[in-house]
Formats: C-alpha cells, sequence, structure tokens
C-alpha cells in the first residue's frame, strides 16, 4: 500500500458504484466496478457515450473477468444504465484478464469490434488459445520459479497444475480487433482521446487522455493505492520491464498536474505528477534494498523478504516472484549485478 497516499486527492471522497450501477465522473464518462475474486477484489471500467457512423450509444472501456457474476453485473448495467441504448464499441487497455476477459463475449452481445494494441491482442488470443507457457501457471512457469529459487514442493505442484488459468478468466479473445497505436486519436462521443502507450506492465499497454476534460484513463500504469505490477515471465524469461516502465511513466509528466485520473484500481483521483515521483521514489529505494542484499549471491525467491514484508497467498507470490525478477534484472542490465547460473539451473545475482 501507498504511504503517502494522502498527498492525492479524491474529489468523489469515498464514494463507489454500486455493483450493477454507474456513476458519472466527468460529463460522459461514467465509472463502473466489478469484483475479482483475489486480494484485489475489484476493477474499474469505464462507460463512455458515442456516436459512431451516426448511431448513438457506448464505448465500453475494460471488460473485467469472464465469470457468470460479472456478465450479469453487466446485464444489469445494460438494463438500467445505457439509456436504451446500445453498446458500439469495446476498447481494452491490455491483455490482463480482468481487463480482456469478457472481452470476446460484450463483441458477441452487441456484434461490435474490439480495439486493443497489437501486441496484447496478440498475447490475448495466444494464452487464451490454451498455449501452456502462460504467466501465472503451467510446465513453463514452474521451470521459471524453480530456477530462480521457489523450491517448495507444494507451491510449485499448484503452479504447475494452473496451466490453464489465463484461459479460464479469458476463455477466448475477438477474432478480430481494430488496432491501436501510441499517439492515435480516438473519437469518442465528440471528444478526442489520444493514446499513450506504456511498457513494463503489460507488452503495449494503452491510457487515453482527454485534453478538454483533462481526463486520463490510465489502466494500470498509474494506480493510486498499488504499486503496478512490472514482472518477468517465463516467455520473457531476460525481459528487462522496469526500466521500460519507470521510463513510460515520464511521458505522463507532460499532462496537467490537475488531471483526473481514473486508473483500473482504486479511485479516481488527482495527483498525477505527485504519483509518478512516488513511484520513481518506491523503485528506486527497492532496488537500492535489493542491491544491498546482493553482497552475498541471492535468488529472487531469496530476495521476497526484501520487497514484500507481508504474508503472500500463491497468487500473490507468483506475482511477487515476478517482481524480485524485474528488480535483479534491473541491476543486472545496468552493470551492478552479476548472474550466476548453477549446475542444477538455480539462478542467483551478486554485486560486482
Ligand atoms: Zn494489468
Amino acid at each position: 500500500m501507498n504511504p503517502n497516499e494522502h498527498k492525492l486527492a479524491y474529489p468523489l471522497n469515498d464514494t463507489l458504484p454500486l455493483p450493477g450501477h454507474s456513476i458519472e465522473v466527468a460529463e460522459g464518462v461514467h465509472w463502473i466496478r466489478m469484483p475479482l475474486p483475489f486480494a484485489l477484489d475489484h476493477i474499474n471500467l469505464w462507460l463512455l457515450k458515442d456516436t459512431i457512423d451516426g448511431h448513438t450509444g457506448w464505448t465500453i472501456i475494460d471488460c473485467g473477468i469472464s465469470r457468470d457474476e460479472v456478465k450479469t453485473l453487466w446485464e444489469t448495467i445494460f438494463t438500467n444504465e445505457l439509456g436504451g441504448l446500445p453498446v458500439l464499441r469495446v476498447i481494452v487497455t491490455h491483455m490482463h484478464p480482468d481487463h480482456v476477459g469478457l472481452a470476446y463475449w460484450l463483441c458477441q452481445r452487441w456484434q461490435v469490434p474490439v480495439w486493443m494494441s497489437m501486441t496484447d491482442y496478440m498475447t490475448a488470443r495466444l494464452w487464451s488459445s490454451g498455449d501452456h507457457n502462460s504467466a501465472a501457471g503451467g510446465e513453463g512457469a514452474w521451470r521459471h520459479f524453480h530456477a530462480h529459487g521457489l523450491r517448495d514442493a507444494d507451491a510449485l505442484e499448484q503452479i504447475k497444475g494452473r496451466s490453464n488459468y489465463y484461459k479460464g478468466l479469458v476463455p477466448e479473445a475477438p477474432k478480430q480487433f481494430v488496432r491501436l497505436l501510441d499517439g492515435d486519436e480516438v473519437q469518442i462521443g465528440g471528444d478526442t482521446w489520444r493514446t499513450i502507450v506504456g511498457y513494463g506492465h503489460a507488452p503495449e499497454h494503452l491510457s487515453f487522455f482527454n485534453a478538454d476534460k483533462n481526463v486520463l484513463i490510465s489502466g494500470d500504469m498509474v494506480l493510486p493505492r498499488i504499486s503496478t505490477n512490472v514482472s518477468v515471465q517465463n516467455l520473457e524469461p531476460l525481459a528487462n520491464p522496469l526500466p521500460l516502465y519507470l521510463q513510460s511513466l515520464r511521458r505522463y509528466s507532460d499532462l496537467p498536474s490537475d488531471t483526473l485520473v481514473l486508473p483500473s484500481h482504486g479511485k479516481p483521483f488527482t495527483g498525477l505528477h505527485e504519483r509518478i515521483e512516488q513511484q520513481q521514489v518506491h523503485h528506486d529505494e527497492r532496488l537500492a534494498e535489493v542491491l544491498a542484499a546482493c553482497e552475498t549471491p541471492q535468488s529472487a525467491h531469496d530476495i521476497l523478504p526484501v520487497l514484500f514484508k507481508r504474508q503472500l497467498d500463491l497468487h500473490q507470490m507468483t506475482f511477487a516472484m515476478g517482481e524480485a525478477i524485474a528488480h535483479l534484472h534491473a541491476l543486472y542490465f545496468a552493470g551492478k549485478l552479476k548472474r550466476l547460473v548453477a549446475g542444477d539451473g538455480l539462478i542467483q545475482f551478486v554485486r560486482t
């Protein structure tokens, strides 16, 4: 949790949308929340009043995971919150299950296209196809975490058994898509929303900035309470995502300091520049702690207690392992750590 959260402002205070209901947070921009079955128990989704080819209706931004409970809540929203108008398009910020999970269902339900970045669309297609290389489980994840020092037989067995984890939350991806690129200007309901691509959290994450309304739909790139997950995963074992994430954050510094930020988790807030600075400081501090711990050779699993002071359930532990490797890799690629691979495949890092 963010110890400097009090430096941010929440214009709606503690008001939250009730399940199946929306709150208008800016003219034509409505906030809804859907449940998640994790420690992080909700995701924020957005409904934008829109007109496409002369038809008036709504654009949905992000979808929720594929669960009957979430579909039922969507149906309630369609009945009560759309003023009798249809959904015209679905936009997805990135390929994580809570964002893309119901994209296929929503696009089928309304016979509309999904708009995404190409890299995230392709990754969602690949992982929802049942490819056993998915991030959170299966043989590949087992090998990845084992090499990085996780030796708890129970945890490894559970990770191996979760080969269908992604597909369970994203059973199918839409079969066609509209490609969004960095800097694109998407017209939604007479407004221009400029895309900002960010790296480090997802392959090609999209945020959307509306200069006239001074509103940023930040996705997972800027969150008020929790720090954005930045992980090295099995699919790309030598990735260096932390510098990519921190460099991407700088791109939000050009936006006005009083921009209303609509994040995917937590509440709408102002204090964008403050929050970006907090993330930079947070990661600088974690990097210094990890470097200090590496006086003697350390695996990613060894440094979990350095980065995470709380008890972690299995789901959180897989994220934490990915984060630990990301911090070690940032230092390794900066030349501050050496990478040691033992005969049994164990990967450790030590100060140069
Ligand atoms: Zn995400």
